[in-house]
């Protein structure tokens, strides 16, 4: 008899676990809390305008997604271009992200420019990262860089992002995130990102209807309360429905959620769970009538502004209004996430009228801060150890998230790859 397998969530993760198994001959069926499926990735209507609730852009080197477009025949959605960065520094903006604009910054020496750029260049080439697992990561960068670049053009990005864990952080983790967007280029003085047709949402649909089509199920609005568990292996899942038998679950829901929802797990295993740490997001999202900059990517060093940058979406992917997401991002538990969501678009208003004055009150047409508590995984040295394993010492029970694929960050494409292992893995 086959065998009834769960996936709970519907994230990129899940649906590529889900897309994996019909594939194979399964027939999954996938539990999403959301009324929609997408997770971070998931879109809402922005007045009139369907668009993803965070900012996503693509790298070349985004290969699980872009195989997943190829089989579902959607790869004609992909669109490249070319992208500017910028840096709003010493209250002013000013070109960055190619050799070039690292010699002509203003508020920085040669020596420190050279050391930044020499940091930033060999981080693209470097394949090995276990020798960076156990390094903390502004040490790292510190030492390469000086403390002069160090206090120009990082430290602000550690700080508004991470807060009271910036100084525990892997090198292994920074360094990935330097890498993917570093070899994302047409050559070393242009950058080349990419965006779908249609936003995620023509991927994520595109993996729904597949799914369906192929015997699969996606049950959306219906959060999994517990998983349970009888004579040390898995007997199904407990939702505002009552119990359903299933004889395999695959969790892709945020590792904190994990205690609550498997709370019979041995108590060692549940403190790995609990002792992880993640970032929030409030994440503005602001629809103008005029661009704030030509760029796409604006990183920002400013006393004023609690932001380490700012993404301007159209400058990526063009539509009919300007669009501009903000991200305020913060560990969790931080006093910050309880401020309403008017806190943060009256300072999204402020900060983009400094950097760009010829903005007025009537250019806003719409803004809005949409939030996500488990936004991204808070990675200390020997993060690897930590990461609880994925497969739980319960037959037929495995739960990750976009922790396991570290020192990665969290991405659609690593998340799909991921997920396409795990269901393999499941049915091996
Ligand atoms: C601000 C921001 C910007 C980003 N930018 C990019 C980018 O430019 N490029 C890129 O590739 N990636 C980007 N990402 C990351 C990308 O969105 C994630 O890597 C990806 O969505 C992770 O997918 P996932 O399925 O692993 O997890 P998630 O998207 O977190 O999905 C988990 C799912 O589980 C569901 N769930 C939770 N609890 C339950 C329950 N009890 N029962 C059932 N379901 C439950 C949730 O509702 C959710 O749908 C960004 C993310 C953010 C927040």
């Amino acid at each position: 008899m086959a065998e009834r397998i769960a996936v709970l969530g519907a994230g990129p993760m899940g649906l590529a676990v889900a897309y994996q198994l019909a594939r194979d001959g399964h027939h999954p069926v996938v539990f999403e809390a959301d009324d929609r499926v997408g997770g971070m990735t998931a879109s809402f209507d922005f007045s009139g305008l369907k668009i993803e609730r965070y900012y996503h852009f693509h790298c070349i080197s985004d290969a699980g997604f872009l195989t997943m477009l190829d089989e579902l025949g959607l790869a004609g959605h992909m669109k490249w271009t070319e992208t500017k960065m910028g840096y709003w520094y010493g209250k002013r903006l000013q070109p960055w992200g190619n050799p070039v604009a690292l010699l002509k910054f203003k508020g920085l020496g040669l020596v420190a420019k050279l050391r930044y750029g020499l940091h930033a260049f060999l981080s693209t080439k470097r394949k090995d990262w276990r020798p960076l697992d156990n390094v903390e990561a502004t040490g790292w960068i510190r030492r390469w860089v000086g403390a002069e670049a160090y206090r120009v053009l990082w430290k602000r990005l550690f700080d508004y992002k991470f807060y009271d864990y910036s100084d525990n952080l892997s090198a292994a983790w920074i360094w990935s995130r330097i890498r993917r967007i570093g070899n994302s280029r047409y050559n070393l003085f242009r950058e080349k990102l990419g965006y779908l047709d249609g936003g995620s949402d023509t991927l994520l649909l595109g993996m729904k209807t597949w799914i369906e089509s192929h015997g699969g199920e996606i049950r959306l609005g219906t959060p999994v309360q517990k998983v349970v568990i009888e004579n040390g292996a898995v007997a199904g899942l407990q939702t505002a429905a009552g119990m359903e038998v299933f004889d395999k679950v695959v969790s892709t829901i945020p590792l904190p959620f994990v205690p609550r929802l498997i709370p019979d797990l041995p108590a060692d295993i549940l403190a790995r769970f609990s002792a992880l740490k993640n970032i929030a997001v409030v994440c503005v999202i602001a629809k103008l009538r005029k661009p704030v900059t030509e760029n796409f990517w604006l990183n920002i060093n400013d006393d004023d502004m609690d932001i380490p940058g700012l993404v301007e979406y159209t400058n990526l992917r063009p539509l009919p209004e300007h669009v501009v997401y903000v991200p305020f991002y913060m560990p969790g538990e931080h006093p910050k996430y309880g401020d309403t969501d008017q806190v943060f678009t009256d300072k999204v208003k402020r900060y983009l009228k400094e950097i760009n004055p010829d903005l007025m009150d009537d250019d806003f047409i719409d803004i809005r801060a949409n939030r996500y508590r488990y936004a991204q995984p808070i990675c200390p040295p020997a993060y690897l150890d930590s990461i609880p394993q994925r497969k739980l010492p319960v037959e037929g029970l495995w739960a990750a998230d976009t922790s396991h694929y570290y020192p990665e960050d969290r991405g659609i494409s690593e998340s799909i790859d991921f997920g396409r292992m795990l269901a393999r893995e499941v049915t091996a």
